[in-house]
């Protein structure tokens, strides 16, 4: 059910939840009894999908479903890159 806001001309915005379009172009203030207007504002999307999300997603799924390792990280093929430089190839390793 969506939220309207209202702005009162005596006080300050106030709101109403209401069903979709059913929400009335005016209300009496509940402070004052002033009568305010709806006010048009952006709509309070969902933050499904975003990064804060899908981080928190992805803590709840290692919870349950840690990823399967099959040897110590750092050795073989799966050898992370750090560089792009080739030159940083030849440096020694430990
Ligand atoms: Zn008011």
């Amino acid at each position: 059910m969506p939220i309207y806001e209202y702005r009162c001309p005596e006080c300050a915005v106030f709101d109403l939840m209401c069903g979709m379009g059913e929400a009335p172009d005016s209300m009496p203030c509940p402070s004052c009894g002033a009568t305010s207007r709806r006010k048009m504002s952006a709509p309070h999307l969902s933050r499904a999908g975003s990064a804060e999300f899908r981080l928190m997603d992805d803590s709840k799924r290692s919870a349950h479903e840690p990823p399967v390792v099959t040897g110590l990280p750092g050795q073989g093929k799966n050898r992370p890159v750090y560089t792009a430089n080739p030159l940083h190839q030849k440096l020694p390793r430990p």
